[in-house]
């Protein structure tokens, strides 16, 4: 098993939505091994694969009483609120409190072909909630009010700071054209 690159924000391949998995082969298998490695080593407790830059339709998972790989999930019933702290590794160090449904049931299919249907609550739905927006090319940000925008157009452009750049240290978002400011172009 070896692990992989995880693509962080300003990368397209984030905010491409992803293809649904037609076939489970030794590659696909493989990969979700690395994924796993990937997750572990970055101490993540779930990773879609558009960020480790593959376009298809599929999640591990590991929050401690369960893990998983889950292909082509849907959810097919949400319920209730849910505000959590909620981070993401290709968005490096920086996370928000953001409120989503706090059960979810989720559907799919694992790597043996078994339909999954899983009942979640608060993380673990939070979790699959997460997961499933990569597959859908949305990101953390995209969730966030007016004012945790502006902190985060701050905070995206300081971790920016150090890097060489020809557009005065705008975070290369792909979401939108520049604006006149070079600034961000978060939605
Ligand atoms: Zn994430």
């Amino acid at each position: 098993m070896s692990t992989h690159e995880i693509r962080v924000i300003g990368d397209p391949v984030l905010r491409t939505p992803a293809a649904d998995v037609t076939d489970v082969d030794g590659a696909l298998v493989r990969l979700s091994e690395d994924m796993f490695s990937t997750m572990y080593e970055a101490l993540g407790i779930g990773l879609a694969a558009p960020q480790v830059g593959v376009q298809k339709r599929f999640f591990v998972y590991d929050h401690g009483e369960d893990s998983g790989v889950v292909l082509n999930p849907r959810i097919v019933e949400s319920d209730g609120e849910w505000a959590f702290e909620e981070g993401c590794l290709s968005v490096p160090g920086l996370s928000w409190e953001i409120v989503r449904p706090k059960t979810i049931h989720l559907v799919g299919v694992d790597l043996d072909g078994n339909e999954l249907s899983i009942e979640a609550d608060e993380l673990e739905a939070r979790l699959f909630q997460h997961e499933i927006d990569h597959l859908d090319g949305v990101l953390l940000v995209d969730h966030l009010d007016d004012e945790q925008r502006r902190d985060a157009r701050r905070a995206l452009n300081e971790l920016t700071v150090a890097r060489p750049s020809q557009s005065g240290g705008s975070f290369p978002m792909d979401t939108g054209g520049r604006s006149s400011g070079g600034g961000l172009h978060l939605p």
